[in-house]
């Protein structure tokens, strides 16, 4: 980045994929002078020390934002509020105060009470990730193309929003804004249900156990892969996920076991064209987010395979002149 930091001091309160994310990107940017940042576990606190991604690693959340501007709180959505409680009476006049959460109206209902007249209050979601947690599973380039979404309150000063949709943008993320609701009711199609699906359809296959239990392992097949990279996600941060989000999750819910029956009544009646029709309009929706950059073209997602051995396999069939 060109020109002055956007902000003087960054407190960072959770150092996990997301927070130390943030810090990598920071830095490379220069978009803060200094980061202080805190975690709940000595543990975690002395591996961020270690990895070098703070200016200053403090014991507790009221030291850490101690004279910030920026304060982001990346922890799970369910700890929010009491955390909110904790900062709010030490937050420095005229500070923003930011979150991560994957979900917008509940962060905004527990921690906006206990902000202070004169905080700047900027909800995110930064809508990017992986299935790995902790402070060594960051890296700077995780928001590059990817959306963070800011739900600002009514009462939000627009220069706030601004200066942190900047910030965003800084760590090459593309930014928009909506209300929490609308964020939520999005959210919850397009990552909630997912990964209730994938944790469903995991156990689903864990359940059918001590006679398949090896086959499951040994022969999964990429489908079945993707699903149990999806359900390695952080068990606290999703079980906040779905409380939190309850309502949105459900009508989505809903309308998911809805379509599950029709494509049920399908595959009974040997109904081959519905289910056509069905797969050829879902194999348009993943031409369209490659089209779009959200994802990449190469097949099984551009992982890297293994080579063929350097020597040709046997083939007992080819013929002498071969
Ligand atoms: P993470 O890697 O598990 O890190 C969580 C951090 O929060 C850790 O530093 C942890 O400290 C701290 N923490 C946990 N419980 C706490 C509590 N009760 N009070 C105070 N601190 C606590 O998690 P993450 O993936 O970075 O997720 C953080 C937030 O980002 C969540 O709200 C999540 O919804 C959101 N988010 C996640 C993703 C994703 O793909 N992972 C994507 C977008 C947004 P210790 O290590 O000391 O326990």
């Amino acid at each position: 980045m060109t020109g002055a930091p956007l902000y003087n001091r960054l407190a960072l309160i959770g150092v996990g994929l997301i927070g130390s994310s943030i810090a990598r990107a920071a830095r490379a940017q220069g978009c803060v002078r200094s980061i202080v940042a805190t975690a709940r576990s000595p543990d975690t606190r002395r591996r961020v020390a270690e990895l070098g991604l703070a200016d200053q690693v403090v014991e507790t959340n009221e030291a850490a934002v101690e004279g910030a501007d920026l304060v982001i709180v990346c922890i799970p959505v369910g700890a929010c509020g009491p955390v909110a409680k904790e900062i709010g009476p030490r937050l420095a006049p005229g500070a923003t105060v930011s979150d991560v959460g994957s979900v917008k109206a509940s962060v905004v209902h527990d921690m906006a009470p206990h902000l202070p007249a004169g905080i700047h209050f900027v909800p995110a979601h930064p809508v990017a990730g992986t299935e790995h947690s902790g402070p060594d599973a960051g890296f700077a380039e995780l928001f590059v193309n990817r959306w963070c979404i800011l739900t600002p309150t009514e009462n939000t000063d627009p220069a706030a929003t601004e200066r942190l949709a900047t910030f965003w943008k800084s760590f090459g993320a593309k930014v928009g804004t909506m209300t929490p609701e609308h964020h939520d009711l999005v959210l919850a199609i397009t990552s909630h249900l997912p990964h209730l699906i994938a944790y469903t359809i995991v156990g689903t296959a864990d359940e059918l156990s001590q006679v398949t239990r090896s086959e499951v392992l040994q022969f999964s097949a990429g489908g079945f892969r993707d699903f149990t990279r999806i359900a390695s996600s952080d068990p606290t941060m999703w079980r906040d996920i779905f409380l939190a989000n309850k309502e949105a999750v459900l009508e989505m819910l809903g309308r998911f076991n809805e379509d599950v029956s029709a494509l049920t009544r399908a595959i009974r009646r040997g109904d081959g064209d519905a289910l056509f029709d069905h797969f050829t309009r879902t194999r348009a929706i993943r031409r369209g987010i490659v089209q779009i950059g959200q994802d990449s073209p190469a097949p099984d997602f551009g992982r890297p395979h293994p080579d063929l051995p350097a020597e040709p396999l046997p083939r007992p069939y080819a013929a002498e002149s071969d």
